[in-house]
């Protein structure tokens, strides 16, 4: 690994005390003209900004910006890419209504733009509304989300913004908050009893958002109650917080005690998983993050790590060698790379199926066996996840060779089968069964499902 030896020791680290505070300060769309290095850039530029950012959630905070994103890389920084709006994003025809509504200035006719646009992203991919919504007493619940038999994904409402948007999020369409310890405590009561319900759960997944944006006496009413539970084996928090706001685990008022939250799920002998969600190396490089890693790690969580493969922030494969290799050194576990979903800016961010497999294959060669426990590249769709494990030739047909590693139904899962190879196609719904199959083996039961 070339870049390897660019890694700095964990060990040259300052100590937790010589952390000073932080404060959490965050800009969105109607500050973008107060965010300092914008200034540099043109006004065209700035006013694509504000097009993008009325249709697609932005959201930046101080640290990001400060720390993270390499001001005379941009445009091409990747973190800028990731956190900026740009004004390929939207389709020059959703952009072109946008920006006229805008230099129009009348509200109504904005918003109705805005709200014609975003109709028109697929704000809810792969049924996340519809499908999988949970009932408790014969109450629809909205904050729980049951798809695959051990795990269930819980989205607590306090949790459902972050410390910074990513500009890519499939989860855009639902960020609204609120912060009390009695909704908090409403919400644990019903998924508690949710999982009580259904003894095949042994794994929940607590998600947003992000639930770290939480204090920490709102996050240990969610999670104390699941401790009581004898069928729960591992608690799972799904976080970009090592990346955008490492002082959550570091310097904020409450750090220490949600560090004392994670020591507590593991006595009570628990598996504590810290889902990190990773793009790029450079997110692992500031001092305080690698300092949040090591807080993490030394209550007895396991950091895993997972990210979409994106264009224009990562898709090369000494890129994602370095990242898993990055990984592994700190101690983080490399757990998925996904395929962008169909849904917001994927227009600009999406990777054919096809790279994307060159890429994965391309970066496992790199890195030892340590760093090649990711799986993917995979599609989190309506059947599952389903994985493109490569490209190939069947009697002269050339395929794709999938697998679903997560099944709607479990009886799917590391069931190899095989689709039309097709240079373009960047999701499941372009890709035809092979080898003269009218159908998935998945798809008449999939559909019983839905029923
Ligand atoms: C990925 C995912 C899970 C967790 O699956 P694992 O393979 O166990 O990580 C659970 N629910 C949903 C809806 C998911 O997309």
């Amino acid at each position: 690994m070339s870049n390897a030896n660019k890694i700095i020791p964990l060990r040259e680290q300052p100590r937790a005390e010589q952390w000073e505070p932080r404060r959490f300060k965050v800009f969105t769309a109607r500050q973008l003209d107060k965010i300092e290095p914008l200034q540099r850039l043109d006004e065209d530029t700035r006013f694509a900004m504000r097009v993008v950012a009325s249709v697609l959630p932005f959201r930046v905070n101080e640290y990001v910006i400060e720390e993270l994103i390499d001001w005379d890389r941009v445009p091409d920084d990747p973190i800028y890419q990731l956190t900026f709006p740009q004004k390929d994003m939207l389709a020059p025809e959703h952009f072109e209504r946008v920006a006229a509504a805008l230099r129009g200035g009348d509200k109504a006719e904005i918003d109705a733009t805005v709200a014609a646009v975003r109709e028109a992203l697929n704000p809810h991919p792969a049924g996340q509304m519809e499908h999988n919504i949970p009932e408790v007493d014969g109450e629809k619940i909205d904050g729980i989300q049951h798809k695959y038999n051990e795990t269930v994904l819980f989205f607590p409402s306090q949790g459902q913004v972050c410390h910074s948007y990513c500009t890519f999020c499939f989860r855009w369409a639902q960020f609204i908050g609120d912060n009390d310890l009695k909704i908090a405590t409403k919400e644990a009561g019903q998924l508690k009893k949710y999982v009580q319900a259904h003894p095949e759960i042994t794994d929940i997944l607590i998600t947003g958002g992000d639930p770290l944006v939480m204090k920490t006496k709102n996050l240990r009413a969610h999670i104390e109650p699941l401790l009581e539970l004898e069928q729960v084996r591992t608690i799972r928090i799904g976080s970009k917080a090592l990346t955008f706001w490492p002082q959550r685990f570091v310097s904020d008022a409450d750090a220490d005690d949600l560090l004392a939250l994670f020591r507590e799920v593991r006595a009570a002998g628990k598996h504590l998983a810290l889902m990190a969600h990773y793009n790029h190396w450079r997110e692992m490089e500031p001092a305080i993050a690698r300092e949040a890693i090591r807080r993490v790690r030394e209550t007895g969580a396991q950091i895993r790590a997972q990210g979409p493969l994106l264009a224009h922030i990562n898709d090369n494969a000494e890129d994602w060698a370095r990242l898993w290799q990055t990984q592994v050194e700190l101690g983080i576990v490399p757990y998925y790379m996904f395929v962008e979903r169909d849904t917001g800016a994927r227009h600009y961010f999406e990777v054919p199926l096809a790279r994307a497999w060159e890429i994965y294959r391309d970066a496992m060669q790199q890195v030892s066996g340590l760093a090649r426990t990711a799986r993917g590249p995979s599609m989190s769709s309506h059947p599952g996840k389903v994985e493109i494990q490569g490209v190939t030739e069947i009697h002269g047909e050339k395929v794709f060779v999938l697998r679903l590693i997560q099944g709607r139904n479990a009886d799917w899962v590391q069931r190899p089968f095989f689709a039309k190879y097709n240079p373009d196609a960047t999701w499941l719904n372009h890709l035809e069964p092979a080898l003269g199959e009218d159908r998935f083996f998945f798809e008449e039961e999939l559909a019983a499902l839905e029923n």
